[in-house]
C-alpha cells in the first residue's frame, strides 16, 4: 500500500513577538495561512523495520536530521509500530526560506503514516505529536488559517482570508530562524503589528485592509542584515503588489496581488533580481 500527502508552504500574514520568556523561547502572536506551493510525500511499507528517506533535492539531509524522518521515528516509537517505511520527498518548497517547508514535511509524514499504519489518531493527537518536532508543525498538521500563540503551538483556527495571488521571491541566501530570533531585541520593540486589525480585515473579507494590516517584527533583524531582502520588498511594491511582507524569519518575501493581470509583470520583474520566484494562490 502507498499513501500520498501534500505538504504546503505557509506564510505569516502577521508575526509579532511579545517578549522573550524565562525559558528562552519567545512569546509570539502569528496569523498563518497556507499557499498552493507544496512538497509531495509518497509513503509505502518496507518489509524491514527501518525508515528510508529519498529525494532528488540535493540540498537537504536524508537522515535523522530531516524533519520527515524525525516525524516517522516519533510516531513509530510512540505507538509501538514495528513496520518499516519508505518515504519519497518531492521537494518543491525552497529550503530555509521562512516558508516552513521542513515543518510541513513533518506534518505530512504524521498525517500519512497515521493512514498507512491505520493508527486512527485524531488531528488533535497529531498536532500534539507535531509540537515535539517544532513550533510550526502543529499548524502544518491542521492547515487552513490560524492564530498561533505561546511559542507558536497554541492554535486557534480562523476563517480563510480573501483569495488573492501570492508572489513569492527568495533571494539566494539562507537565513537561520534561530539566528534571527537570537538577534531580536524582543523586549525593546517599539512597534507591533495589530492582530485585531488583521482579524477584522479577514473577517470583513477586505483585501485592501488585509494588505494594510500585514506586519512582521522579524523584518527589523533580517532586513537590516540582508539588504537584498529589503530591495526585493521595494521592487515588489514598485511593480505593483498590493501588500508586501517578509515571511517568517525570511529571506522569502511575498506580495499579495488581487488583479491577475498584474501578476506577469511582477513575476517577470522579480526574475531580474532572483531566480526563485513563484506565483501561487492562497490555499483557501
Ligand atoms: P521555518 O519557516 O519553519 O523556520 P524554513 O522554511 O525557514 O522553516 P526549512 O526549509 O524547514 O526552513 O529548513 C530549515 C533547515 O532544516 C534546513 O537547513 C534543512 O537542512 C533542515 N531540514 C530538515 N528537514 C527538512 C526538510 N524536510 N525539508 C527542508 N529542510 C529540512
Amino acid at each position: 500500500m502507498k499513501v500520498y500527502e501534500k505538504a504546503p508552504a505557509k506564510i505569516n500574514l502577521l508575526l509579532d513577538v511579545l517578549r522573550k520568556r524565562e525559558d528562552g523561547y519567545h512569546e509570539v502572536e502569528m496569523i498563518m495561512t497556507m499557499v498552493d506551493l507544496a512538497d509531495r510525500l509518497e509513503m509505502s511499507e518496507l518489509p524491514r523495520d527501518q525508515i528510508v528517506l529519498s529525494s532528488h533535492a540535493g540540498f537537504i539531509p536524508l537522515d535523522e536530521k530531516n524533519l520527515a524522518f524525525q516525524a516517522a521515528r516519533l510516531i513509530k516509537e510512540r505507538y509501538g509500530v514495528s513496520r518499516g517505511v519508505y518515504i519519497h520527498l518531492d521537494k518543491q518548497i525552497p529550503v530555509a526560506a521562512g516558508l516552513a517547508g521542513g515543518s510541513s514535511d513533518a506534518a505530512a509524514a504524521l498525517r500519512g503514516l497515521n493512514r498507512l499504519w491505520n493508527l486512527g489518531l485524531s488531528v488533535a493527537e497529531l498536532e500534539t505529536l507535531g509540537a515535539e518536532l517544532g513550533s510550526d508543525v502543529p499548524f502544518c498538521v491542521r492547515g487552513g488559517t490560524a492564530i498561533a500563540r505561546g511559542r507558536g503551538e497554541a492554535l486557534e483556527s480562523i476563517e480563510s482570508p480573501p483569495q488573492c495571488w501570492v508572489i513569492l521571491a527568495k533571494p539566494p541566501i539562507n537565513v537561520s530562524t534561530a539566528d534571527v530570533y537570537g538577534k531580536l531585541r524582543a523586549n525593546e520593540l517599539d512597534r507591533h503589528p495589530s492582530v485585531p486589525r488583521m482579524l477584522d480585515a479577514i473577517r470583513g473579507r477586505s483585501f485592501p485592509d488585509m494588505c494594510a494590516a500585514l506586519g512582521n517584527v522579524l523584518e527589523s533583524v533580517t532586513l537590516h542584515r540582508y539588504p537584498e531582502v529589503r530591495q526585493i520588498k521595494n521592487v515588489m511594491s514598485r511593480l505593483g503588489a498590493d501588500g508586501v511582507l517578509m515571511s517568517g524569519s525570511g529571506p522569502t518575501v511575498f506580495g499579495l496581488v488581487s488583479k491577475e493581470s498584474k501578476v506577469p509583470r511582477i513575476y517577470n520583474g522579480l526574475r531580474g533580481f532572483c531566480k526563485e520566484v513563484y506565483a501561487v494562490r492562497l490555499l483557501t
